[in-house]
């Protein structure tokens, strides 16, 4: 076929959760059932058409399938699903006469219904974005129901708008699903391709029929070493897929985008196929070398995408280096586009939107709308001449300068402290001696704890907008909340829990509470984005040297432990999680940055021992997620990631036991980082996996103290007694007592208090009965 031209620039995808986040509060209106149906498909068209109108202002072309329509309504796996009629077994009655699922059997997907949970939700590649899993099983009833793309695209074409549907493609939808329930052992997603390749073929019939000129297909599992399929067999199947699909009778264009990260040899794969456009993230991966003859003879007919202004995070950056890399891609393929590495769904809209941030930080950075227009002007110098653009190149230029001298970028005391530490700094004694110098914590076998938050009240909320806004001080507002600690308290010690915690009432969120308190971040407005579904979260700017002007936590803990004779837990949020869920800068290594922090929060444990703190639990959630994509990445970030952790505790007294939360249960790589961080006690998600990660965790060898989650905090259900002592019966006979503790999978913040109490009363019922069985 003779391919349409693709747009000299274009973006990957847009966020879709609206900057005022519109989406979330038309979804979130219509579940409480105070809009209908069509009030809901009023408001999303409504967004959609706002985010064109936005993106053709922005600079994107109106009518060169310049912009991508990456709209969903809950989850961009959940519809290509849904597209090529990827319904779970169990989930057969919310089809349509026609066979597909609508908007509430999308939401009955996403969200769960009485007795059928929702679909496994997990985080999408190592960003903050969770996506739902497909369940795929040789007898997955795969159809063609391009009807939403196709009335999408229609929408957009009845404004004059000539979009470019972006789907999910195949190898990455089966590469990111899970066995059905159903499928036989053995059985794996990506055996379902051929099954799969005549669905997409008719879905790309389809959009063509209705006028689309390109359609464009995510590929990052390309880019990925993580996933269960290995990287050769995702390219064998890319090969194969692309060789269908791009032999299919009637379609658009195809654009193959492989974003958050380099593909290496999968850019044979694609320039050997039948597809006339590859974009490649040029952010994260590298420029593209050695090619040999076929692979030039290849691109020579397509479109290579380059895929050079950072999608990832909120820096201007350095423009005239992106355009020199594109152009360093001139006459390797056909012709050049510029883009973005990755859908910008990642970064919130608009800068112009933070009234309140520092001017100067201001002009060092980009949100989506002012990526757009970087990608807009990138295209025009592609085009025009990099003359054309020269005094956009060197405005940028200009900005990182004064970054890079700004006062708080670099701080000779933070950076002559770090410069001072040795091995020791990283160490503790041996967990031996320190298990000797806790023993007079005097716990009992099998302690019972929480992981820190308890559910968090309208009343707390509300409270915080009203110190935020000014109608409430800082005494009334230290008053309402020392309120709300003593209550958790006192419930927990009548529950009978051994170890207490003052429950959080003071955190908004669990990185952006220390951000506010640390040197060197700064925190946004209205720079939301999208962590599930309607769920947003709006990260901090880590943009300078860390340091911690005063402590943080420690008057919370200090006036919890004030109120009981029990242990009271510390709590703080690692190094790791800290940077993993705040945009951080780019201007050094992320572990240097990340010892910054970690010595920021050696501070605060200092001063919570010295307040009388014995027990503070240091958590590192997102450990797993910033683990690189690619194997020869990985030892050096589980290197600087476990080092940070270290040093952040590795100042604590012997007798100060130090503990840890991790909130996942597929450890595999990780295990021997969990292993490195030496916490005294790690608890850590089970319940869901039925203790199977405890199993693990011994034929690793680990040999501290580990609280196996018993009771599982993802949904309202109750546990009964029973369950969880069936559960705990199960970590007994795989972990001594003496190392075993009982509590929950995560955090309480999420949960009403009647199904927590209820819940915490049969983990202590439990504990105690297994604690006497022993
Ligand atoms: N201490 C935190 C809490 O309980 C841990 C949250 C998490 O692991 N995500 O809320
Ligand atoms: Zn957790």
């Amino acid at each position: 076929m003779t391919a349409p031209a693709f747009p000299a620039g274009t973006i990957l995808g847009y966020p879709r959760i609206g900057r005022r986040r519109e989406l979330k509060r038309a979804v979130e209106a219509y579940w409480a059932g105070r809009i209908d149906r069509a009030e809901l498909e009023r408001r999303t068209a409504e967004l959609r058409s706002a985010t064109r109108a936005r993106l053709i202002e922005l600079g994107l072309g109106r009518d060169d399938s310049a912009l991508p329509d990456s709209f969903a309504a809950y989850d961009q796996v959940l519809d290509t699903a849904l597209a090529v009629g990827a319904v779970p077994e169990r989930f057969a009655h919310l089809r349509t006469a026609d066979g597909s699922v609508d908007v509430d059997g999308e939401f009955a997907l996403a969200r769960g219904e009485a007795g059928q949970p929702p679909l496994e939700m997990t985080k999408w590649f190592d960003t903050n974005y969770h996506y739902l899993v497909p369940e795929i099983g040789p007898e997955t009833a795969f159809g063609a129901h391009p009807e939403r793309l196709v009335t999408r695209f229609a929408e957009a074409l009845g404004e004059g708008v000539l979009t470019r549907p972006v789907l999910v493609g195949p190898v990455t939808l089966l590469a990111l699903a899970k066995p059905a329930a159903e499928a036989p052992e053995g059985f794996r997603p990506l055996d379902a391709l051929e099954r799969l390749l005549p669905v997409y073929a008719e879905l790309l019939a389809r959009l063509a029929e209705a006028g689309a000129a390109w359609v464009q297909l995510d590929e990052p599992a390309l880019a990925s070493e993580s996933l269960d399929e290995s990287p050769a067999r995702l390219r064998e199947a890319a090969a194969r897929a692309y060789a269908v699909l791009g032999t299919a009778a009637r379609r658009p264009a195809l654009f193959i985008a492989t974003p958050y990260g380099g593909i290496g040899e999968g850019l044979d794969v694609l320039a050997a196929a039948p597809v006339e456009a590859i974009g490649l993230d040029l952010v994260r991966g590298e420029l593209p070398s050695g090619l040999d003859d076929t692979t030039r003879a290849g691109l020579a007919g397509k479109t290579l995408v380059a895929g050079v202004v950072d999608g990832r995070n909120i820096w201007r950056g350095d423009l005239a280096a992106a355009f020199d890399r594109a152009a360093a891609l001139d006459g390797l393929a056909g012709s050049l586009a510029i883009a973005t590495s990755t859908s910008l769904q990642h970064v919130p809209h608009d800068l112009a939107d933070e009234q309140r941030l520092d001017p100067r930080l201001a002009s060092w950075l980009a949100f989506a709308d002012q990526k757009v227009a970087q990608v807009a002007t990138l295209a025009r110098g592609l085009a025009d001449g990099r003359r054309t653009i020269e005094s956009e190149l060197a405005d940028a230029s200009a900005a990182l300068v004064d970054r890079a001298g700004a006062p708080g970028v670099r701080v000779p005391a933070v950076r002559e402290r770090l410069a001072a530490l040795s091995d020791a700094d990283f160490a503790r004694v041996a967990y031996d001696a320190r298990v000797e110098a806790q023993l007079d914590l005097g716990l009992p076998e099998l302690p019972t704890t929480t992981i820190g938050s308890f559910p968090q009240t309208g009343e707390l909320r509300r409270a915080r907008a009203a110190l935020a806004g000014g109608e409430l001080d800082e005494a009334g507002y230290r008053a309402l909340i020392e309120q709300e600690i003593e209550r958790v308290v006192r419930l927990q010690e009548e529950l009978g829990l051994d170890v207490l915690v003052h429950g959080e009432p003071e955190r908004n969120d669990m990185v952006q509470y220390f951000a506010e308190l640390l040197d060197g971040f700064a925190v946004t407005e209205h720079g939301w984005v999208q962590s599930y579904g309607s769920r947003c979260t709006r990260p901090s700017i880590l943009w300078g040297d860390v340091s911690r002007p005063a402590p943080m936590t420690v008057g919370w803990s200090a006036y919890a432990q004030s109120l009981t004779e029990r242990h009271l837990k510390g709590m703080l949020t690692g190094p790791v999680t800290i940077l993993a869920w705040s945009f951080v800068r780019d201007d050094q290594p992320l572990g240097d940055t990340a010892r910054q922090v970690g010595l920021a929060l050696r501070d605060e444990i200092a001063d919570l021992e010295a307040a009388g703190i014995r027990i503070i639990q240091v958590d590192e959630p997102a450990l797993r997620e910033l683990l690189p994509l690619r194997r020869a990445d990985q030892p050096a970030y589980l290197d600087w990631s476990v080092g940070a952790f270290r040093l952040a505790t590795g100042g604590a007294a012997p007798a100060t036991q130090v503990h840890t939360h991790l909130c996942y249960s597929e450890f595999g790589v990780v295990i021997d980082a969990i292993r490195g961080l030496d916490a005294d006690v790690t608890s850590i998600e089970a319940a869901r996996s039925r203790m199977e990660v405890v199993e693990d965790l011994g034929r690793s060898g680990f040999d501290h103290g580990v609280g196996p989650g018993v009771y599982d905090i993802h949904s309202p259900r109750v546990p009964g007694e029973d369950e969880v002592r069936e559960l705990l019966e199960r970590a007994v006979a795989e972990v001594p007592a003496s190392r075993l503790w009982v509590n929950p999978d995560c955090g309480l913040k999420t949960r009403g208090y009647a199904e927590t109490v209820a819940s915490l009363a049969h983990l202590v019922g439990a504990a105690r009965s297994v604690r006497e069985s022993l």
